[in-house]
């Protein structure tokens, strides 16, 4: 069995058990088969990964920024070449297909593209006679050692949107990754080491909740990022802010998609199918649900999706053919098929059931396999309307005009992502200026910003005041110091006791 461990000090350490004692089991989803046993840690294991941060962070802040930079360019040349095994290992423990886990991988690495530019993003500000002979100057600091605590739905893409800002702003950095698929984040440490990392600057601690508290109560861990559900989301920032930390904590998603009566209606029914269906829905920029605006423009919606629900092709990551892969544990897939029942039980009416498919490929018989799901004639009431389902069923609720579209949209506490199709520039215009959403779409279903943007929602759905990568993501890892100076010229002038002020 393979175990896996964590990386402290630029090497693999521990043993299985960790000092918590407890391990862990983790699948290959396609299969439903214990794949490796993972060492969970317990507040010792972060005690040491914070001194051995703690201990690297005084001479990797004073490295120069271009230095910084260009250990980050070398790792982003070995990402290049080691795509596909990095996906490969992505893949063997979330089930998403191989060419999703690429795209992935490359929207991660494009934060590390951003991050080179280190020396020009930590430029500071100068003003010269700010008084007689007085100049004063702003500069950014990094924080120290700062942690990140990822989901399991991106394994790689999601500390790739903290660490490489945060250590070319110059700071080290703990991922504590999801116990459910934890090998990437070991490929990423080692391969950090191998472009020239200094040992320390970054950690990675397996765990669970245990090891989550411990980094929120060590004082010596000065920030946080937190992606994961709203629960542990609010959690995270309450008690990371009690503690005097800085804590951006990114939680769970609703996303809408509207669809307006002069759409074009093939254009949203294929995005919806990917949005809603890819990566067996378990993104958190997933569209869940649809809201097409009158009857009419429903049932056409319908009519289109119906067949394409039914036709999904599902199986492994490894077969090219496969457009949605499994969910990542059979506790999770319970999850989903509960509520598949809830939203039958509630009344809405049930077009497709993605409970009927089975897996018969040889193999893979106990994967954790479901097929798409879709609803229609949802309220705002029903559980599969208001919960998170992460998994892959649409909701279609109606809505007879635009205004009645936007309430329901602002009637839910989520606000992570939203799209609206239609062909109407001002209809455009108004929902991109009024909806009350982090991150809107205009005809684009899922409007995930670029690693030069900021990534982050409202309401429920972050907790904290930055957004995640881009300029965002460089003012959450630094603080703010401004210095004014003034030189002995020989000239004194006397004592002043009044507010100083040029007069
Ligand atoms: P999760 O909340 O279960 O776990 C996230 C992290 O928190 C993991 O590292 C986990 O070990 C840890 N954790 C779990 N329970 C904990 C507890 N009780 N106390 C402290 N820590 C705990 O989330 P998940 O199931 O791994 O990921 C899916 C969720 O993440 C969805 O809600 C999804 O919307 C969300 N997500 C959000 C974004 C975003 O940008 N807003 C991006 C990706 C995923």
């Amino acid at each position: 069995m393979n175990e896996v461990l964590h990386y402290i000090d630029g090497a693999l350490t521990g043993n299985l058990a960790g000092s918590a004692g407890r391990r862990q089991d983790v699948f290959d989803p396609a299969t439903g088969a214990v794949e490796k046993q993972l060492a969970i840690a317990g507040p010792e294991d972060i005690a040491r990964a914070v001194a051995s941060s703690k201990a690297a962070w005084p001479e990797w802040s004073r490295t120069p920024p271009l230095r910084r930079a260009r250990i980050l360019d070398r790792f982003k040349m070995i990402l290049w070449d080691r795509m596909g095994e990095l996906a490969k290992a992505i893949s063997a423990e979330h089930g998403k297909t191989h060419e999703d886990a690429v795209g992935e991988v490359t929207r991660g690495l494009e934060v590390v593209e951003f991050a080179s530019g280190a020396p020009q993003l930590l430029k500071g500000e100068f003003t010269e006679n700010v008084g007689p002979q007085i100049d004063s100057f702003s500069v950014r600091q990094p924080l120290g050692v700062v942690a990140g605590i990822t989901p399991f739905n991106f394994p790689a893409m999601v500390p790739m949107w903290m660490f490489p800002v945060a250590l070319a702003c110059g700071n080290c950095f703990i991922l504590k990754p999801s116990e459910r698929d934890p090998s990437a984040s070991l490929l990423l440490a080692a391969w950090l080491t191998e472009a020239g990392l200094p040992k320390g600057v970054f950690n990675v601690v397996h765990g669970d909740k245990t090891a989550v508290e411990a980094l929120l109560a060590h004082p010596d861990v000065k920030g946080i990022s937190f992606v994961g559900s709203t629960p542990i989301a609010r959690h995270v920032y309450l008690t990371g802010a009690a503690n005097g930390k800085r804590v951006q904590a990114l939680g769970g998603a609703k996303n809408h998609l509207v669809i307006m009566p002069d759409a074009d209606l093939d254009m949203a029914a294929d995005a919806l199918m990917g949005a809603a269906y890819g990566s067996a829905g378990e993104r958190c920029m997933a569209v869940s649900v649809a809201v097409p605006v009158t009857d009419a423009v429903a049932d056409a919606l319908i009519q289109r999706l119906q067949p394409r629900v039914e036709a999904l092709k599902i199986g492994p990551a490894h077969d090219p053919e496969v457009e949605m892969g499994p969910l990542v544990t059979g506790q999770h897939l319970a999850k989903v098929r509960g509520y598949i029942d809830a939203g039958v039980a509630e009344g809405a009416k049930l077009v497709v059931d993605g409970r009927d498919f089975r897996q018969t490929r040889q193999g893979y018989e106990s994967g954790f396999f479901i097929g798409g799901s879709l609803f229609d004639r949802v309220t705002p009431d029903m559980s599969i309307y208001r919960d998170e389902i992460f998994g892959p069923v649409l909701s279609v609720v109606r809505r007879p005009d635009y205004q009645g579209a936007l309430d329901l949209i602002h009637g839910h506490e989520l606000a992570n992502g939203v799209s609206i199709f239609t062909r109407d520039g001002d209809t455009a215009r108004a929902f991109q200026q009024d909806v009350e959403v982090g991150m809107v779409g205009v005809n684009v279903p899922i409007p995930v910003p670029m690693a030069f943007h900021s990534f982050g929602g409202w309401k429920a759905s972050l907790f904290g005041d930055h957004h995640v990568h881009g300029p965002e993501g460089v003012r959450f890892y630094t603080r703010l110091k401004t210095t004014t100076t003034r030189w002995p010229t020989g000239q004194r002038s006397d004592p002043q006791f009044t507010m100083p002020t040029l007069g």
